[in-house]
């Protein structure tokens, strides 16, 4: 461990159990009242409201194209499920008691994609065609966007190439759509991504580049090839704005689904959001929008894999994407898919800065048994990784924790709280590979 670093930071000691690969619970003393916290942003409601209605032009397209999107009316939408009995095993399993009622957003199955990935990474492609369509004159943003789907628009952008560095379900989104729109795209695989992935991405039409490194080196080799082309587009995962718009319309519209299940969300009924976080885009731009929506009523925590805890370092430290996880020791390797991060997006460390309240680590063997419980008690499949959201909720217990909920003074107004663990993948998992999940203990 790089002692030096360690002993200028913030959290030293908190970070020294970190970088022995203990599971921790962070709390962000950085919180601030969200409008307060907001005022420091400058990514507005207006451009959330911009990119829903990107994507509402999108649906015709998206419904003619991906005709599984036809049931959402071109939306690619996710459902938000009661989970009672999960939240009953969770209590027996993990012996705590997790008071107010649980819904497990199911981004798992997100149309096309089948993860998270599927806002930010589609609207991000959606966004590029249409921009080159506006630009060479193709295209009215009154058009009937079905034309997306034409032969014509097809080898108009196949003249075009769309890169991205990814550990699988960001490469898997970008490059089904951008497949799918007659893009040449290119994605940049690192050592950890499934094969699975990268043949159902070669069978879409996608070129998949392998690298026996890390997802920091496909990302470098993807933007340095990118750039030095100018008919191609980098879709970078780390910085990108129009990728977190993308998230976090997730927020707005979850609204809907809220009044359809009488969820209530205000200063007697709090809302709890957990995110496992990779990079931080996901998590932050649905977070963003969260804290938009719901502002000091919503109380947004990320999970990360104890190897590679890339924002919880970043964040703790106070030294946000100067450090990564390999400066403490840690080898940023995980079971979990998407995880697998070792620095994490200064943009998004910046923007949750004072919006999040906290973090909580988890040892890989946990997921396992958590897909499991799932899948035993409400019959849902998730992908491993998207299982480390459970973590959140299981961690209420945590002395931490509980002194945070009696900071916010919401011991009381627990039993009225809504628990959300973000379900980040898991529908495009071939069947051979779920039987293998099943049966993989790592304790
Ligand atoms: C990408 C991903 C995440 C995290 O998203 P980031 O933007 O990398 O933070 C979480 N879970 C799954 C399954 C993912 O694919």
């Amino acid at each position: 461990m790089n002692q030096e670093l360690l002993e200028k930071c913030k959290n030293a000691d908190l970070l020294k159990e970190v970088a022995k690969g203990k599971e921790v619970v962070w709390i962000n003393e950085n919180l601030e009242k969200t409008e307060d916290a907001m005022a420091k942003i400058n990514i507005t409601m207006a451009d959330i409201d911009d990119a829903e209605a990107r994507l509402a032009r999108f649906a015709p397209f998206l419904m003619k194209k991906f005709p599984e999107t036809i049931p959402t009316n071109g939306l690619i939408e996710s459902p938000l499920t009661y989970i009672p009995n999960m939240q009953k095993k969770l209590e027996e399993h993990y012996d705590t008691k997790i008071p107010g009622k649980m819904f497990l957003k199911q981004d798992s199955h997100l149309a096309i994609s089948g993860s998270v990935k599927a806002r930010g990474g589609i609207y991000e492609v959606l966004k590029h065609a249409e921009d080159l369509a506006l630009e060479h004159g193709m295209l009215k943003k009154d058009d009937d966007y079905s034309v997306f789907a034409s032969d014509e628009f097809k080898e108009f952008f196949s003249k075009f190439k769309i890169q991205v560095g990814s550990t699988g379900n960001l490469g898997m989104s970008i490059g089904i759509m951008s497949a799918a729109l007659g893009f040449h795209v290119i994605v940049h695989m690192s050592a950890d991504a499934k094969q699975w992935k990268k043949d159902l991405l070669r069978q879409r039409g996608a070129e998949v580049v392998e690298y026996a490194d890390d997802y920091s080196k496909a990302v470098e080799v993807g933007r340095k090839n990118s750039d030095a082309d100018p008919n191609s587009y980098f879709v970078d995962d780390e910085n990108s704005v129009t990728l977190f718009l993308g998230y976090a319309v997730a927020a707005k519209r979850i609204v809907k689904q809220f009044a359809e299940k009488n969820i209530i969300v205000d200063a007697e009924h709090p809302l709890f959001v957990y995110i496992p976080c990779g990079v931080g885009g996901a998590p932050g731009g649905v977070a963003f929008g969260f804290k938009k929506l719901f502002g000091d009523n919503v109380h947004v925590f990320f999970t990360e894999p104890t190897q590679a805890p890339c924002m919880l370092v970043g964040m703790a430290s106070g030294l946000q994407n100067k450090v990564c996880v390999k400066d403490f020791g840690l080898s940023g390797l995980t079971h979990a898919d998407g995880l697998a991060v070792g620095r994490p997006s200064g943009f998004v460390g910046g923007v949750m800065e004072h919006l999040l309240s906290g973090e909580m680590s988890l040892e890989d063997y946990h997921i396992y048994d958590l897909m499991r419980d799932l899948v035993a008690t409400e019959d849902i499949f998730i992908e491993p990784s998207a299982c480390a959201s459970f973590w959140g909720p299981i961690m209420l217990k945590d002395e931490k924790v509980q002194a945070y909920i009696k900071k916010m003074g919401l011991e009381d107004k627990m039993a009225n709280a809504t628990h959300i663990p973000w379900a980040t993948g898991g529908s495009l998992v071939p069947q051979d590979i779920r039987e293998e999940y099943m049966h993989t203990h790592l304790k």
